[in-house]
């Protein structure tokens, strides 16, 4: 088997020690039920593991040049399908099919998408496992008042109960990155908030943060037209201040306003 030739343009620093993928199959809470996706299968060393423990694993890959060494992998599992494609290009019906669990190790410039799209599947899966950048994990984890506190917590936690689970080194990936890792998990959880129209909901968090340094009535107003006094209005009677920021609005705070607001 030819060297691997690490592609940086894909993010490809792969784990090899075993005691550490056997720490993220366990965190994972993966078992002999589920159904696991794996987004990036790299040299398939996670992707073995989650085959050791789950019913089966659909694992994808982008980089066809791991084909040959994945298939040997594969090889030595009859519930362990890889797939050679762009996970954001993947018709995911044909995979999410009941409850699903995802893990995923991916490069930083494709977590929000892939997010994203597994987002529109939530009611089919149950939990989702991510290792990404320590700086990214912190801003899915913040809690409202936090300087990370934004977009992606907001959004997150209003979907799933989620959980910084440790921090990775950055000496434990071959090659080592430049930066630490962390991993986040995910509990899939729609019964928190309720929201019906979930695609109105991300746009409006977008909305209400689309300029940080304003007031939220302000960027209300900009966005959507809504008469600053309005705003201001409800702000004060759900006991806030009417020059709240988008950073201090707690996410029980933001489903009020966009029950009021948008989807009334
Ligand atoms: N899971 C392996 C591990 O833990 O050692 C590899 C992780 S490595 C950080 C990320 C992997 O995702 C790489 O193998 C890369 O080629 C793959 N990848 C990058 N973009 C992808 C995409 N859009 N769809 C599927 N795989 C992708």
């Amino acid at each position: 088997m030819e060297k691997i030739e690490f592609k940086k343009s894909l993010g490809q620093n792969f784990i090899f020690d075993t005691n550490l993928l056997k720490f993220i199959t366990e965190a994972s809470q993966v078992n002999g039920e589920d159904t696991v996706i794996e987004i990036g299968a790299g040299a398939g060393t996670l992707s073995n593991q989650l085959a050791l423990a789950a019913k089966k694993v659909y694992s994808f890959e982008i980089d066809r040049d791991l084909e040959e060494r994945l298939r040997l992998v594969e090889e030595k599992h009859n519930n362990l399908t890889f797939i050679f494609q762009d996970f954001l290009q993947a018709d995911l019906k044909d995979y999410i099919v009941d409850s699903v669990k995802i893990v995923a190790n991916i490069p930083y410039y494709i977590t929000t998408p892939i997010i994203f799209k597994l987002l529109d599947f939530a009611g089919k899966i149950e939990s989702m496992m991510f290792m990404v950048q320590k700086e990214v994990a912190e801003k899915f984890c913040a809690k409202v008042g936090d300087k990370n506190y934004g977009i992606p917590a907001v959004i997150l936690q209003t979907f799933a109960d989620v959980y910084y689970v440790r921090t990775i080194k950055k000496e434990c990936f071959t090659p080592a990155p430049k930066v630490d890792s962390a991993l986040v998990k995910l509990d899939i959880n729609l019964n928190k908030y309720r929201i019906c129209n979930q695609k109105k909901y991300v746009d409006f968090i977008h909305n209400c943060f689309s300029m940080r340094r304003k007031t939220l009535v302000n960027n209300m107003s900009v966005k959507y037209g809504f008469l600053k006094e309005e705003v201001s209005r409800q702000l004060i009677n759900m006991g806030l201040s009417s020059m709240v920021r988008p950073e201090n609005i707690s996410i029980e705070n933001y489903v009020k306003l966009f029950n009021l607001f948008i989807d009334n």
